[in-house]
């Protein structure tokens, strides 16, 4: 069933969505906030509202203002003047059926059907017990046929971010071989203990074969605004544009006009530094309860997960699980068991891998630390029944 239709079948979101599970249960399964955007963000949203030209459709390229915003926040982060006639659209893989496109795994799930809807074959690496990128084995992976990799830093669900060393190796090869990078950044804005966050799109000879994804959703606490951003060449930006065009013509307009009032004033209110303290304070929560635990987890280095391994939490085979978790692997009944009698959910991390390597992802679950710090201090007193 998931060789033929991974992408139509039921996606783990679903799943694992607070919908399904009993209303006390605590959710750090699917990443979003249980806090408000800024309140400067929202208001610029109630405003937005308020007017007429904001309510109605924009150009696909996006509102006139956000790609200003975005122009002047990321032009000095590409160091480039960047024109904003050619910057936003939706990240949709600008694949044709046959072309082969790399992703390492553990990879967010939503690559593969962007992949396999529009024809392409996905081509998976597993990256090694310390999350590494094994360079001759990519090299190896490279056909006439690939087109495109995809490389996601900071990682989701690894938390790790990668160096400068690793995206110059990944660069070099889609040199040689003339492929194009999706480097998707979404969370660009969250990364801990100093750790420099390095666009590949930034390496030389990368920027005319990069596409950069952008998110205002991660960036201001508004995952269902769905505002996103491409940064890239016009030839790589005017498919994907198209493609846009056709499926939802544009984004919504307001909640535009608010991300673009969150990117002229982040700045100089210092509220990316703000998140990035109140990210590091979260991630100790989980990570001190982790360690009463004596279970071993990854150390998020960027973005708000933690992998915690959970090959070793038991629970009862015959436990009455749902049709949609039977057929999936441990991980999957792991995640529901804890979720269900621990009363804090999670996300199993096979679903990050093809069919083939899913038994890597079965030792972990993946805990979102984006919540505020009372309901993570109770996660984390739940979850020392794990022992
Ligand atoms: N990016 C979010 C996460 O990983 C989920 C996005 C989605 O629902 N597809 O939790």
């Amino acid at each position: 069933r998931l060789k033929e239709g991974r992408a139509l079948a039921e996606d783990v979101w679903s799943i694992y969505n607070v919908a399904n599970l009993p209303a006390d249960c605590i959710n750090l399964g699917q990443g979003y906030m249980n806090f408000a955007p800024p309140k400067w963000v929202t208001e610029a949203a109630n405003e937005a509202l308020q007017g007429i030209a904001q309510n109605h459709y924009s150009h696909p390229k996006g509102r006139v203002r956000l790609r200003q915003a975005i122009k002047n926040h990321y032009g000095p982060q590409f160091n480039r003047d960047l024109d904003i006639e050619s910057e936003f659209s939706s990240p949709a893989a600008p694949t044709k059926t046959g072309d082969e496109v790399i992703m390492f795994e553990p990879f967010f799930d939503q690559y593969l059907p962007s992949v396999t809807f529009n024809g392409g074959k996905p081509v998976y690496k597993p990256t090694s017990n310390e999350w590494t990128i094994d360079l001759a084995e990519l090299r190896r992976a490279i056909t006439s046929r690939t087109k495109m990799i995809i490389v996601n830093t900071p990682h989701n669900p690894v938390g790790k971010v990668f160096t400068r060393a690793e995206l110059e190796g990944i660069a070099a090869l889609a040199e040689e071989f003339n492929l194009i990078v999706m480097s998707d950044e979404v969370y660009d804005c969250l990364t801990f203990d100093g750790k420099e966050h390095v666009r590949i799109a930034n390496l030389p000879g990368m920027w005319d074969r990069t596409v950069t994804v952008g998110s205002a959703g991660k960036a201001f606490a508004a995952t269902g605004w769905r505002v996103g951003w491409l940064i890239g060449p016009p030839s790589i930006i005017r498919p994907t544009l198209a493609a846009t065009t056709r499926i939802v013509f544009c984004t919504n307009s307001p909640l535009q006009e608010a991300a673009a009032a969150g990117l002229e004033q982040a700045e100089q209110r210092g509220y990316f530094a703000t998140q990035r303290a109140e990210y590091t304070a979260r991630r100790a929560i989980l990570t001190e309860a982790f360690d009463k635990l004596g279970l071993t987890y990854t150390l998020p280095e960027g973005s708000y997960f933690i992998l915690l391994d959970i090959s070793n939490v038991k629970f009862p085979e015959d436990y009455p699980f749902p049709a949609s978790v039977l057929g999936r692997g441990r991980d999957f009944k792991a995640c529901w068991f804890i979720a269900l009698e621990i009363g804090v959910s999670s996300i199993p991390v096979s679903e990050f891998y093809c069919e083939e390597h899913a038994n890597i992802g079965e030792a972990y679950a993946r805990f979102a630390f984006c919540k505020d710090t009372d309901t993570l201090q109770k996660a984390a007193e739940r979850l020392q029944k794990l022992k």
